[in-house]
């Protein structure tokens, strides 16, 4: 079932969304060489909960760790660990908090001191697939447009378009009906409605779209080992388009 909020739920996820913005802000400091996965997960978790609410990740479907942290290849769902960033890489933070009951969801990439030129074309790229995603959204446009738009920005770029994963309803909970695609068809899928709470997250390769588990049942890596980038934002349906909840 597809839920439309009420004026109250919605005032829960702008919180929810606005502490999961304000944790994004928060990390970005701290993304230098030298610090594990591990510390940047325990300073989201503090901070997490010193903004009044819950990380909506910490042992979802038995997640290990608070917020999701992928390096490089990985695309989603890597796990905190003793690893070091290096200058280079790319961190992707896929982060959730839940405010008295409600969530908010939004994953961000970001370079580590100096990346290559590919990597950072990648991180444009992305995030402008995105937000080209976003500027379709209105009362009455259709989740496949959504997905259209990513798709065909992506495949202009010449970048993979990861289908084993796609974005999602939220609300009570972190997933809920419908499934967000980063492909589709303009006109298709189900409608959106002024009130649906949706996130919206390309995922896109700088080589193959294929992708692959990791032996640890949740990391999910690029089949090349090329970079993968990521970019998230949980967003308000409105009857002339969209607003953001998890902006920073
Ligand atoms: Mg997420
Ligand atoms: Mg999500």
């Amino acid at each position: 079932m597809i839920t439309i909020k009420s004026e109250h739920e919605i005032e829960l996820m702008r919180k929810a969304g606005e502490i999961v913005g304000n944790t994004h802000h928060y990390l970005k400091q701290f993304l230098k060489p030298g610090i594990t996965t591990k510390e940047l997960n325990d300073l989201a978790e503090e901070f997490i909960l010193n903004s009044g609410a819950t990380p909506s990740f910490k042992n979802l479907y038995g997640f290990p760790g608070t917020i999701c942290i992928s390096l490089n290849d990985e695309v989603v769902h890597g796990i905190p660990s003793k690893r070091k960033l290096k200058n280079g890489d790319i961190i992707k933070l896929d982060i959730g908090a839940c405010y008295q009951g409600y969530h908010g969801d939004s994953a961000w990439s970001y370079p580590v001191g100096k990346v290559s030129t590919e990597v950072n074309r990648l991180l444009v790229q992305t995030e402008a697939a995105l937000y080209q995603g976003l500027s379709v959204i209105h009362d009455g446009a259709y989740v496949g447009d959504i997905g259209y738009a990513i798709e065909t920005y992506a495949k202009k770029h010449k970048l993979g378009v990861v289908k084993e994963l796609v974005g999602h309803g939220i609300g009570s909970h972190v997933h809920e009906e419908p499934d967000i695609p980063n492909y589709g068809k303009p006109g298709t899928g189900p409608m959106l409605k002024a009130g649906m709470v949706i996130a919206v997250e390309p995922m896109l390769n700088l080589g193959t779209a294929q992708v692959f588990m990791l032996d640890d049942d949740w990391t999910v890596v690029t089949g090349d080992e090329k970079p993968s980038a990521h970019f998230e934002h949980t967003v308000l349906v409105t009857k002339d388009g969209y607003e953001i909840l998890t902006k920073r």
